[in-house]
């Protein structure tokens, strides 16, 4: 039978890319995981995939009402689930003042991770229910979370401090929007969101891996210049990054070539590997890359899912 995939925001950049590239391998039905039907529809028409490879599921991860509502409609489609690939996110660095999710959560770290956070273990039982021989979570990273990295240390940088924001509910009407505590800034709140991904992934592979044979990753699959991620971003800065990425830094990647990527982290069958995040080089072959020293800190991941698992209502 077809590998059933849930991805999360297939409605643009990198998700549709590759929901594209894993419908073309004739082997995947893509569950497209969208909070604008028409939008995710008129893209999946636009990218050319056909009907039967995809079904559109409302899902808003600002929402957790929504995000559960959601794991509700997959169940009753009777699907089974094989991957689940939480790739939406919004980047909000112009961002002045802080806005919020549905429950009050900063909205970048509320939906890139909160949302997810739950989406991930709430589908953990249908991944585990499912007969698929290779079921994989895969949850998209990026570099600029990662201070080891050149692209990491570009101020202000990613860093989590003793979480105290993220204890007090991410907003400043008990402490900070701010999972370190610190003032707002809407650049920094989306690095932060992904290295809680990344601590997320890992965390997940220490409970989950052994006992349920699930391959858990995360990945960063090149700069992808021209997505809708950007799209907050000044005029200015939006016609100049494509070309500094593509001569400068050479981190440049299409939106295909991305897709195809993460399409190989969702079902090539030498990267089943658990715990691993995933970069590729220059000649676009993959190779396991190392966190840095935040992104790894397995204190700090415990430390976070405990506190997540509060803030979503899961403890
Ligand atoms: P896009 O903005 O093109 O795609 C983001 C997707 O997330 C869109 O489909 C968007 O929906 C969706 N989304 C946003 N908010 C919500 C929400 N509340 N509920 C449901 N879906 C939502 O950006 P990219 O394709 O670039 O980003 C995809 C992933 O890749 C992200 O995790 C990002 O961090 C990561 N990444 C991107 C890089 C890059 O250079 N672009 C580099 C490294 C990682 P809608 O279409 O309705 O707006």
């Amino acid at each position: 039978r077809k590998c059933i995939v849930v991805i999360t925001g297939a409605s643009s950049g990198l998700g549709l890319a590759t929901a594209k590239a894993l419908s073309e391998t004739g082997q995947c039905h893509v569950i497209m995981a969208c909070r604008n039907f028409l939008k995710a529809e008129k893209a999946a028409k636009t990218a050319g995939i056909p009907k039967e490879n995809y079904t559109v599921i409302h899902l808003d991860l600002a929402s957790l009402e929504s995000v559960r509502q959601f794991v509700d409609t997959f169940r009753r489609s009777g699907m089974p689930l094989d991957v689940l690939v939480c790739n939406a996110a919004v980047y909000l660095p112009t961002a002045k003042e802080p806005t919020y999710t549905a429950e009050g959560f900063e909205l970048s770290v509320g939906t890139n991770h909160l949302g997810h956070f739950l989406l991930a273990r709430l589908l953990l039982d249908d991944l585990k229910k499912s007969d698929y021989p290779s079921k994989r979570l895969i949850i998209v990273g990026s570099i600029t979370g990662n201070t080891n990295t050149l692209a990491g240390n570009v101020p202000p940088k990613a860093n989590l401090g003793d979480l105290r924001g993220l204890v007090g509910g991410l907003n400043d009407l008990n402490s900070s929007p701010m999972i370190d505590g610190g003032e707002f800034d809407g650049a920094k709140a989306y690095k932060d969101s992904k290295v809680c991904n990344m601590l997320t992934m890992q965390e997940f592979h220490k409970r989950y891996h052994e006992e349920t044979g699930i391959t858990f990753a995360s990945l960063y699959p090149g700069c992808i210049a021209e997505t809708g991620l950007f799209r907050n971003h000044i005029p200015l800065f939006r016609t100049l990054f494509p070309p500094f990425q593509k001569y400068i830094t050479k981190g440049y990647v299409s939106e295909e070539e991305a897709g195809k990527r993460l399409a190989q982290v969702v079902s090539d069958p030498s990267l089943t590997k658990s715990g691993v995040y995933w970069s590729w080089n220059k000649n676009s072959s993959s190779f396991e890359n190392q966190l840095s020293k935040e992104a790894s800190d397995a204190e700090k991941a415990l430390k976070l899912w405990e506190i997540s698992e509060k803030l979503v209502g899961l403890a």
